[in-house]
């Protein structure tokens, strides 16, 4: 069995633990999926990623869970000739690839209103702690990642997810108990 298999078969693995998934997990290239910055490449290179990355997103499309991309490169041209060479590109729903002020929400706001997918239902990996930052307050769970997407961080990502998932759940019965609590309180008021 190759390494792809293998890797492929952990993260299968991985993903079979948890109850609650991301409806579509999104990347940064550089330093997230590859070991470079693509604009200090040129696109006669043969670009090669981390070892875990392409066996996670071959698990994540064989478990239903749609991929896509968002990076502030500003070399496009190159990263798309990358994703072409490296036999992933039809594999991502969306790919948001332009350099941009905000620190990606406007790649997420276009994510969004492509796939259709809320921002909760996502789950996203950069390197970048500001864009983890910011990605994070718009209600996306986002990893950060310190050397690139590995099954440590994609456990450690459907981890969170769940956590965030449930803690929205809990506070959904809440507000649903008290709603109900302050609706019989206003009868027993009017009676
Ligand atoms: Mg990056």
């Amino acid at each position: 069995m190759g390494d792809l298999e293998k890797v492929k078969n952990e993260a299968v693995q991985i993903i079979g633990i948890f109850q609650v998934l991301p409806r579509l997990v999104v990347f940064d290239l550089d330093y997230t999926l590859w070991p470079f910055y693509c604009e200090c490449r040129s696109k006669r290179d043969m670009p090669s990623m981390y070892p875990h990355a392409k066996g996670i997103l071959h698990a994540l499309k064989d478990k239903g869970i749609d991929i896509a991309i968002a990076s502030r490169s500003p070399t496009a041209d190159i990263a798309r000739t990358f994703l072409e060479k490296l036999n992933i590109k039809p594999m991502f729903v969306a790919q948001e690839i332009f350099s941009s002020w905000t620190h990606k929400t406007e790649h997420f706001q276009r994510v969004h209103s492509r796939t259709g997918v809320p921002f909760n239902s996502m789950l996203f990996f950069d390197d970048e702690d500001r864009n983890i930052e910011e990605v994070s307050k718009m209600g996306v769970t986002s990893i950060l990642v310190e050397n690139g997407v590995n099954l440590g961080a994609l456990r450690q990502g459907l981890t969170k997810f769940s956590q965030n998932f449930n803690t929205t759940e809990k506070n959904k019965q809440r507000w649903q108990k008290f709603t109900k609590k302050s609706k019989s309180s206003e009868k027993k008021i009017d009676d």
